[in-house]
């Protein structure tokens, strides 16, 4: 079998806080990420959701080691990213790059659109030179944005058109992965779906792996090829997109698609009964960290945390009653459609 373009294992990050109390030895610690595992093949999109905490956002930074791990391993193209020396590390991140949320802090408002494109090029070495210059026209065409506004700065800039300037900045050296770090959040809804459209005609163009990282499964949906959902630092479910939105398994899964449209009133009701707030990373539940909010939560889940396991062919979820809970939905299911078939006769 071929390896993946990317395969992260083990992943775990820990902060460690400084104690306001000095009578208090031991530093309070977040557990951000905790053991995260996944692959990525070339041309692939995976998708990662949760909540805002959940630490999704510091796996795509440890990813590129931007902040360091830890524990755990990150290979790309069969390197050893964690073990890297500065140097072969700056040479890999010309393959590695990412899209950040906010395209207003993002970009360095004393530079110019073309200096900020070429950025990642100079970094490596690059000279600025006429091709180089043709190349930061080339890449903005590649965004949709005409060649002329290379010149110009990014306060000039509408909120949509900054984030086409960060992609264009993100693509400028050829990469081979990008992690699009809540990359549409921060847009408006009618310009998210441009934003998107965009990533996903880039990355069928390029070739492109992406991580795309964000909370609104909706807006996930339409790029992604797999999507993994994150709760707590843990993946708690893991599945090709179709498998994931026909049968979600783990009710916290359940839960987020309560903000997903759906058609009958009777389903929705039933995948809304998550309860509360995510809990803090500094204190996370024993066991399974889902159950203070899991309306299925037994004995062994306050105890006993849940491994990851497979369940169906690609897809795998970190829940001990997954079955019993499926096949409770299917009979949920199964009886609002005969309802609905009843009220419509
Ligand atoms: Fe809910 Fe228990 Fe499954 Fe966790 S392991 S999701 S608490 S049923």
């Amino acid at each position: 079998m071929r390896e993946p373009l990317l395969r992260v294992d083990g992943l775990v990050k820990h902060f460690k806080l400084a104690s306001s109390n000095n009578l208090i030895r031991q530093k309070p610690v977040v557990r951000a990420v905790n053991g995260i595992a996944f692959d990525i093949a070339v041309g692939e999109t995976l998708g990662l959701v949760g909540e805002s905490g959940c630490g999704k956002s510091t796996v795509g930074r440890l990813i590129l080691r931007l902040i360091e791990p830890t524990a755990g391993s990150v290979r790309f193209a069969g390197e050893d990213v964690l073990a890297m020396k500065p140097a072969p590390l700056r040479h890999m991140r010309k393959d590695m790059q990412i899209i950040f949320q906010d395209p207003h802090a993002s970009l360095n408002p004393r530079l110019t659109v073309e200096e900020i494109i070429l950025e990642p090029l100079l970094s490596q070495g690059a000279r600025p030179s006429p091709e180089l210059s043709r190349h930061a026209a080339d890449t903005l065409d590649k965004v949709g944005l005409p060649a002329r506004y290379r010149h110009r700065h990014p306060h000039q800039f509408s909120g949509g058109q900054r984030q086409r300037i960060g992609i264009a900045r993100a693509i400028a050296s050829n990469p081979r992965f990008v992690v699009c770090d809540e990359a549409v959040s921060a847009l408006d809804v009618s310009v998210q779906a441009q934003v998107v459209n965009l990533l996903q005609d880039i990355k069928d163009e390029m070739g492109i792996s992406y991580l795309f990282i964000g909370h609104d499964l909706a807006v996930v949906r339409h790029i992604a090829d797999r999507i993994a959902v994150m709760y707590l630092g843990r993946i708690v479910e893991m599945a090709g997109t179709e498998s994931l939105f026909g049968a979600p398994l783990h009710p916290y899964t359940q839960a987020l698609m309560a903000a997903v449209p759906v058609h009958h009133p009777r389903l929705r009701r039933e995948r809304s009964r998550v309860r509360g707030e995510l809990p803090s990373p500094l204190r996370p539940p024993p066991g399974c960290h889902f159950h203070p909010r899991c309306p299925f939560a037994q004995d062994k889940c306050r105890s006993e945390s849940p491994l990851l396991r497979t369940l169906a062919a690609g897809h795998e979820v970190a829940c001990h009653f997954a079955e019993e809970i499926a096949a409770a939905g299917r009979n949920t299911e199964a009886s609002a459609s005969r309802e609905a078939t009843d009220a419509h006769h």
